[in-house]
């Protein structure tokens, strides 16, 4: 008998351990009963538990009702749709990181394509991710964009000759540089080195293909990603050969250079167009290596600044103060928007069926630029694309598996699949069925790390409430006006003192009061607060840039030269040094 009752014991024991353990499912994450969307597919796997532990999607297998959950954190996935986090392909965060990451996590995206890196900030930030000081992205980076002498933006890279071109890959390279970024006014000898040595380096090299660069000399060179459509409507004209002539000053053409040269060259390319091209055009990128990123909301806002509803949009509220200053610009001239418009409207048009002719496509915002809003906006470059054709699955590829294609880095990036990285989306409802619904955010993880959506809307919430106060600027732009620079300064203490959560009042404040200074050349005002901010935030780059500025335009270079330097000291740009080499060669 008491053989017996040992051996029901020890049997039922054994029963019991068995029954825990197929239905005890453990990990650090668990996403039950959820429905997984395939984005290769578009198939719709249901009813499935998902794994995580650490960074990893370690398991996903088939729900039980009856199964005993051990995780820190339970996430009911039941009548939810999984996507993989979405990329931004084109982005500017410079240093407006700790004000732009938190709106990508809030909507969902889980990577970007940084354009314009200043390598030894990029390293800075990439730190700060990694450690776990601030949540980020995946973060990929360009070093200064590559241009002609001179070029378009203040602060590119100059190359004007093949040897110098290839010396700046070298040097981007070795400072980290995850591509290489070229620009539309590079020579085309110049451009083939750049490309040439960024092949023999391995680094991907991509950008606005130049303005005397052909698509097919483009494609030839390896160029991995056309930005903003820049090549491709190029391509479709009546006679590309002239306009990359006359672009490379080998032909005249006042239909295209001269006065108003950029109204002209989007004119040009409307008037010149040839539908013919498409066909052929659809082929040789479907066989190349390169791939399109658009940007269409970027084209979108610059021809529609005027229509409020892209200027006055309800995302600028969640924009910091300094972008809103910034976007504030004279309009351009009727002919313009017209122009931008037109050339705008025209590249959507062959959109839909370049997607369909097996084109390789990107989402893309460009935020940063004037009334593009970090975050939401690529929900709104998912949306174009569908407008113009795209079905919903095609345009969730461009921010999913197409950028991990893209990057090489499908192993760990692009599906939700076991081994990958935990950067998803979890969505109320099925995008596949209308793409707004990427918009319906339930919950978001990057790297295994989860944000629910009352978090993801309290952090909106108190962003949009931050940028509503009054500003410090405008506070103390009064007061210098009125009582002069020390009343401001006495007025700024007590304002921290006593009022700080009043006020909009961060480490752009007492700048963009300098900066206002500095304009009705009232040098000695404004370096006095900009010393004073330096003070306040001694790790905020604009501060020495702009200062260093200050001492230069009130013709003290040698101040101007140790302020560059404390700045190159302290490692947090790598501007200083190329302002530093450029006050020498001067
Ligand atoms: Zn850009």
């Amino acid at each position: 008998m008491k053989n017996q009752i040992r051996l029901s014991l020890v049997l039922l024991f054994g029963l019991a351990l068995l029954q825990s353990c197929s239905n005890t499912i453990e990990g650090d994450l668990i996403i039950t009963n959820v429905n997984i969307i395939d984005v290769k597919s578009g198939d719709i796997d249901s009813n499935m538990d998902l794994i995580v532990n650490g960074e990893k999607i370690t398991s996903i297998v088939e729900h039980k009702s009856n199964a005993n959950y051990k995780a820190e954190n339970v996430i009911d996935g039941s009548d939810k749709f999984l996507i993989p986090g979405l990329w931004d392909m084109h982005t500017h965060t410079w240093w407006g990181y700790e004000e732009l990451f938190p709106l990508l996590l809030a909507n969902g995206v889980t990577g970007i394509q940084e354009m314009f890196g200043d390598l030894i900030a990029v390293k800075n930030i990439k730190d700060k991710i990694k450690n776990g000081e601030i949540v980020g992205p995946e973060y990929i980076s360009a070093g200064r964009i590559i241009d002609g002498k001179p070029p378009i933006q203040p602060g590119s890279d100059q190359a004007d000759t093949p040897e110098k071109g290839r010396e700046i890959v070298r040097r981007q390279v070795n400072d980290g540089a995850d591509f290489i970024k070229v620009y539309s006014l590079l020579r085309k000898d110049v451009y083939l080195a750049i490309a040439d040595e960024s092949k023999k380096l391995g680094i991907p090299m991509l950008g606005h293909l130049p303005d005397g660069v052909s698509l097919n000399e483009g494609i030839k060179a390896g160029h991995k990603s056309l930005e903003h459509f820049i090549g491709v409507l190029e391509y479709n004209l009546k006679d590309r050969h002239h306009y990359h002539d006359v672009m490379e000053g080998k032909e005249k053409d006042t239909t295209l250079l001269g006065n108003n040269t950029y109204v002209k060259m989007l004119e040009y390319m409307v008037k010149n167009h040839d539908p013919k091209k498409v066909d052929s055009l659809i082929a040789m990128l479907r066989d190349s290596e390169t791939w399109v990123s658009p940007s269409n909301v970027v084209n979108r806002a610059y021809s529609n600044q005027t229509d409020s509803a892209i200027s006055q949009n309800k995302y600028l509220a969640y924009m910091p103060h300094y972008l809103q200053e910034n976007w504030k610009r004279e309009p351009y001239s009727d002919r313009m928007y017209d122009a931008m418009k037109a050339h705008y409207n025209l590249s959507l048009s062959i959109m839909g069926r370049m997607q369909d002719g097996g084109v390789k496509f990107l989402a893309a915002t460009d935020y940063g630029n004037p009334y593009v809003y970090a975050g939401f906006d690529l929900h709104e470059e998912l949306q174009i694309f569908v407008d113009v054709g795209f079905t919903p699955l095609e345009a969730l590829q461009t921010a999913t598996i197409n950028p991990a294609k893209y990057l090489d880095r499908t192993a760990e990036l692009g599906t939700v699949e076991i081994g990958k990285i935990a950067n998803l989306v979890l969505l109320d409802k099925n995008p596949l069925e209308d793409i707004k619904n990427t918009r319906k955010i339930a919950y978001v993880l990057q790297r295994g790390k989860a944000f629910d959506n009352s978090t993801l809307q309290h952090t909106l919430d108190s962003i949009r409430n931050y940028n509503s106060l009054p500003t410090v600027y405008e506070e103390l732009l009064t007061v210098v006006e009125k009582s002069g620079v020390d009343k401001a300064l006495e007025r700024y203490e007590e304002i921290k003192q006593n009022e700080s959560g009043k006020y909009t009042f961060d480490k752009f404040q007492l700048n963009l009061v300098a900066n206002a200074l500095l304009k009705e050349k009232k040098y000695k005002d404004a370096i006095t607060l900009y010393e004073f901010n330096n003070k306040e935030y001694p790790n905020y780059y604009y501060g020495y840039e702009n200062l260093g500025e200050a001492y230069l335009e009130f013709g003290d270079t040698t101040k101007a030269i140790q302020i560059y330097t404390r700045a190159k000291e302290l490692n947090i740009a790598e501007k200083p040094l190329r302002i530093l080499e450029n006050i020498m060669e001067n």
